[in-house]
C-alpha cells in the first residue's frame, strides 16, 4: 500500500439540535447534542486510511482538553500522528453547530489550525519526501499550502489540491498540483467565465470536478465526460468530498488510471453518504469489496 502525506485541518464539531433557532440574546432548549470529529485535513487522512493507506498527518492541535480526543481519533484509525504538534494558549479548531428544521448554522474558529504555516511544513520535508502522495486543502494557510508544494515539486512527487472552502489558488501553487480536486461550485468560483466543460478542457488529466450524486466531471486528453457514481439512499453527504479525495490519492497512489481512481473514489464516496457523520460512513477497504453495486 502507498503512503500518503495529508496536510489540513483538525478539529471538532459541536452539535446541537433544536426545535426553535435562538434569535439574539434569547436561549432556547434543545433536543440533541453530540460530538464529531471533523476538519478536511482529518476526514481525508481517515478516508485513506481506512482504505489501508499509510498516512502520516500533518496538522495542529491546540492545548485544551479536546486535542487529546481529536489525535486518538486519527490514530485509532491507523493514521501516523508524529508530525501533529499542539500550539500553547490555543484551543483546537472547532465548530459550532446548531441544526433546526435541518438547516445549520455554524461557527466556525480556526483556532491551532491558524498556526499551520511555512515553517512547520518545511519542518517535516523529510517526512513528506518519504510518501508516494501529497494531499492539501483550503483549511490551513495558503504559506502552508504552497511549502508543501514546493516540496512536492523538488522531490516530484504528486501534489493533489483540494481548492475548499474555496479561495484563489495562486499560479505558482495551481501549476505544481498535479491534480486540482474541487466541487461544482468551487469549479465555478476558480473559473467563472468558464463552463464546468472549458474548465476540465483546460486542465486535461489535472482538474476533476466533483459533482455530488452524478459523479465526477474531468477530460481524458480526448473528450471531457462525467465518470458516474454509485446509486445510493443518500442520508448526509457531510464529507463526501473528503472521502473522495483519499479515495483518490489512495488509487492513484496505488497505479490505477485517472479513470479507475475516480470510479474507487466514487465507490467510497457514495458508500460514505449512507451514513451519519463526515467520518461514520467512510468505507474500509473489505466494505468495498463487499459491495454489489
Ligand atoms: P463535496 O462534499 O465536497 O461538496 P460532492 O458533493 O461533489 O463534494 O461529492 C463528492 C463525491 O461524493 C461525488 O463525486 C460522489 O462520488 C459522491 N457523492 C456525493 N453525493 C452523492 C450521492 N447523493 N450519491 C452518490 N454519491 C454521492
Amino acid at each position: 500500500m502507498s503512503k500518503i502525506l495529508v496536510l489540513g485541518s483538525l478539529s471538532t464539531d459541536f452539535v446541537a439540535t433544536t426545535d426553535i433557532r435562538p434569535d439574539v440574546g434569547e436561549t432556547v432548549q434543545g433536543n440533541s447534542f453530540f460530538t464529531t470529529f471533523g476538519g478536511k485535513g482529518s476526514n481525508q487522512a481517515v478516508a485513506a486510511s481506512r482504505l489501508e493507506s499509510k498516512v502520516i498527518m500533518l496538522g495542529k492541535v491546540g492545548d485544551d482538553s479536546f486535542a487529546n480526543s481529536i489525535v486518538d481519533n486519527l490514530s485509532d484509525n491507523g493514521v501516523d500522528v508524529s508530525c501533529v504538534e499542539s500550539v500553547t494558549h490555543t484551543s483546537s479548531g472547532a465548530a459550532v453547530i446548531t441544526i433546526s428544521d435541518s438547516d445549520n448554522s455554524i461557527v466556525y474558529v480556526p483556532g491551532a489550525n491558524g498556526c499551520v504555516d511555512a515553517e512547520y511544513v518545511n519542518k517535516y520535508k523529510k517526512e513528506i519526501l518519504s510518501c508516494d502522495i501529497a494531499v492539501a486543502q483550503h483549511e490551513v494557510s495558503e504559506e502552508a499550502v504552497e511549502a508543501l508544494a514546493n516540496i512536492c515539486e523538488e522531490g516530484k512527487i504528486p501534489f493533489v489540491l483540494n481548492p475548499a472552502p474555496y479561495r484563489k489558488v495562486k499560479e505558482s501553487i495551481l501549476e505544481k498540483a498535479t491534480y486540482l480536486l474541487p466541487n461544482e461550485s468551487e469549479c465555478k468560483l476558480l473559473y467563472p467565465n468558464l463552463s464546468i466543460e472549458e474548465a476540465v478542457a483546460k486542465y486535461p488529466n489535472k482538474l476533476l470536478v466533483t459533482m455530488g450524486s452524478q459523479g465526477v466531471f474531468f477530460n481524458d486528453g480526448e473528450k471531457s465526460h462525467l465518470v458516474p457514481t454509485f446509486k445510493v439512499d443518500a442520508v448526509d453527504t457531510t464529507g463526501a468530498g473528503d472521502t473522495f479525495i483519499g479515495g483518490f490519492s489512495t488509487a492513484i497512489s496505488n497505479g490505477l488510471s485517472i479513470e479507475d481512481s475516480i470510479t474507487l473514489a466514487n465507490l467510497a464516496a457514495s458508500q460514505s453518504v449512507t451514513k451519519m457523520g463526515a467520518q461514520g460512513g467512510m468505507p474500509k477497504l473489505e466494505d468495498l469489496k463487499n459491495n454489489k453495486n
